[in-house]
């Protein structure tokens, strides 16, 4: 008997059965998104194919059942079925290929009937076996294009954001020109008002022309963060390291932050006799570092204390520790705080707190240059201590 004739006339029988099965199939859920004819398309094909390789006279045609398994591979990788579905899928179609053949081979001897069984299970195998690999080169290449398609877009982002920070640097620095004379002349203005023995302005006025100076160097101090991050970031950042004796570093931003301590009633402690003798920095960056830490910790303070204190921490390393007892900063904010813009006011009494959200950011860029880092502990409505540790020399 010729079972692979009697396959080819049951073929449109076989593939509309064996569609049936797969669309209903629970265990198949890719076909839920496909349409009746792209769950059939490629499968005729492989059962022609199968049905050569059953027919004994062209045995050598396996490659027509490979490269028929390969497209439908490929086909159902492009479908997005996954790996068991497909296995389902030629389950399914084995046990159709049975139930439509068995008259038939009851009908046949039964050294026929083995061989035919036989060959069946050996080609359908083949076939699932060509199958998985097309289908996961196929995945493979799909996965492939979209690492190419991602590196894309990740290159064009990068672009974008390299063009809109060149872009925010050159607008800072366009505004800083009028900025400038707009706070030198209400500076001059003012002077000049409270200088003269008859002011000509109402004290309104007066008023309102020191709202602007302050609104003005707030705008400044934004402006000038804004340029130190982008410089930072485009490594224009140099340093300048040299023999600096610490405590007359701390001793002049302790006069900068003395007054503002003062107008909160804060007790303000700096304590740098554990600092180590010499240092090699760079003073003004080791500055800004102290100050923006010791002036955050007094904004952000109501009551209580701030306090600084050094350490030496071996031959290598030594430490500056900034503790308060203020607001606090929650756990989920903590690492937040050191991106630019980010600020992490928890309750609206505090909201009036002028702040740019680039202090730290500028800080944690600070300490990497100079070869240090820095920690933070806090706990809301406790306080803070950040802790910067850098080299006792940097290289
Ligand atoms: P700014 O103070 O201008 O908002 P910073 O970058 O210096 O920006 O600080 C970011 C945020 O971290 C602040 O807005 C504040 O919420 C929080 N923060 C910084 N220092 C302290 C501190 N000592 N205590 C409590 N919160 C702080």
């Amino acid at each position: 008997m010729d079972f692979s004739r009697v396959l080819l006339e049951k073929s449109d029988a076989i593939v509309e059965r064996w569609v049936k099965e797969v669309y209903e199939d629970q265990q198949i859920p890719a076909t839920r998104e496909l349409t009746f004819k792209a769950v059939r398309d490629s499968l005729p094909r492989v059962l022609d194919a199968l049905a050569t390789v059953l027919s004994e006279s062209q045995t050598s045609d396996l490659q027509t059942l490979v490269d028929a398994s390969l497209e439908h591979g490929v086909i159902r990788a492009e479908q997005g079925f996954e790996p068991a579905e497909i296995a389902r899928e030629y389950r399914l179609l084995r046990s159709v290929i049975f139930s439509m053949l068995e008259a038939d081979l009851l009908k046949a001897s039964p050294i026929e009937m083995l061989r035919a069984v036989r060959l069946i299970d050996t080609i359908v195998d083949e076939a699932i076996a060509r199958c998985f690999n097309s289908y996961t080169s196929g995945r493979l290449q799909e996965l492939e294009q979209l690492q190419n398609q991602l590196k894309l877009t990740n290159q064009e982002l990068t672009r974008l954001v390299r063009a809109s920070k060149e872009n925010l640097s050159h607008l800072a620095h366009e505004l800083k020109t009028p900025l400038t004379s707009i706070i030198g002349y209400s500076e001059l203005f003012l002077r000049q008002q409270r200088q003269s023995s008859t002011p000509k302005d109402m004290p309104t006025n007066l008023e309102h022309i020191d709202r602007v100076l302050r609104a003005g160097r707030q705008l400044l101090h934004l402006i000038n963060d804004t340029l130190e991050i982008s410089r930072y970031e485009a490594g224009k950042m140099t340093l300048q390291p040299v023999p600096v004796e610490v405590s007359s570093v701390l001793e002049a931003v302790q006069e900068m932050v003395e007054p503002l301590a003062r107008s909160k009633a804060l007790s303000l402690t700096i304590n740098a006799t554990n600092a180590p003798k010499a240092v090699i920095t760079d003073p003004l960056r080791l500055q800004q570092i102290v100050m923006n830490l010791l002036s955050n910790a007094i904004r952000y303070t109501q009551s209580g204390s701030v306090h600084l204190e050094c350490r030496t921490l071996s031959d290598q390393h030594w430490a500056i520790v900034v503790s308060d007892t203020g607001i606090g900063i929650s756990p989920d904010e903590q690492t937040r705080i050191f991106e630019p813009y980010v600020r992490a006011i928890s309750s609206p009494e505090f909201e009036q707190i002028d702040g740019t959200g680039l202090g730290l950011a500028i800080v944690s860029r600070l300490v990497k240059l100079l070869q240090g880092e820095i920690k933070l502990v806090s706990q809301l409505d406790a306080g803070s201590t950040f802790t910067v540790i850098l080299p006792i020399q940097i290289m």
